[in-house]
């Protein structure tokens, strides 16, 4: 009855889920990345989705990823795997996930993006960033409002060890395509209006299982997605 039996099947059924609302819009399916949110799950669930040919990870919790990239490198240290930050992040976690991310999706302030960069080992490429932008609707206390992004992009942009690469949202659950589509449009729009301001960037972080066909719609470029692979999550555990 382990969840992990099923990972091979939920993948290909989310790629088969990203390729149709993509090619529906008239856009490339390669043009979407999948991460696959591992948060609460074990290596095993990592390694069982690697062997379905998944290459990206993303966490939210720091101890945890730790742990479980460790385990994994451990087991398996043939895996070549990126791994995202992708949870809320405080001052005192900005130095092991500058040293141990390829990708974080959840700036939203000048200070942290600062001591990412700062603390960036020189052996590594420059991070991958994306600032996460509270977007309409959003009850979250996270995220940059929007009318506070340029001064905030502008800043990060000028960082050396760092590489803007675009934007990050987590909208509120709705129902109907039509309201799922809605944020998602205002974060392309925020997008394109950095680039109207010579901030291009390539990605907008956006959609999980729930809403992830909006968000392809919307133009997203990756696509978290946790449960719609590894099944539900169990926190009391
Ligand atoms: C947990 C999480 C996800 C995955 O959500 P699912 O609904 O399980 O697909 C995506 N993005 C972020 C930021 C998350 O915290």
């Amino acid at each position: 009855m382990s969840i992990a039996e099923n990972i091979p099947e939920n993948i290909a059924a989310v790629r088969q889920t990203i390729a149709q609302a993509a090619i529906a819009v008239g856009r490339v399916a390669d043009d979407v990345q999948l991460l696959a949110v591992s948060k609460t799950f074990g290596p095993d669930a990592v390694i069982a989705a690697a062997h379905a040919g998944q290459d990206a990870f993303g966490e939210n919790y720091l101890q945890e990823a730790l742990d479980k990239m460790q385990a994994v490198r451990t087991q398996r240290p043939d895996l070549k795997l990126t791994w995202h930050f992708i949870g809320p992040i405080q001052s005192n976690k900005t130095r092991a996930i500058a040293e141990h991310f390829d990708w974080v999706h959840s700036v939203d302030r000048e200070k942290i993006a600062q001591r990412l960069s700062d603390q960036r080992p020189e052996s590594l490429p420059p991070l991958n960033l994306c600032l996460q932008v509270n977007v309409s609707g959003e009850a979250s206390k996270s995220g940059i409002a929007p009318g506070e992004l340029l001064p905030l992009a502008r800043a990060v942009a000028e960082m050396p060890r760092l590489r803007l690469r675009g934007l990050m949202a987590i909208p509120e659950p709705a129902e109907s395509l039509e309201a799922q589509r809605q944020p998602f449009r205002q974060l392309r729009e925020l997008q394109s209006q950095l680039a109207a301001q010579g901030i291009v960037t390539d990605t907008l972080s956006m959609g999980m299982s729930a809403d992830m066909e909006a968000a392809i719609a919307e133009g997203a470029t990756i696509v978290r997605v946790g449960t719609a692979i590894f099944g539900k999550r169990d926190y009391a555990k």
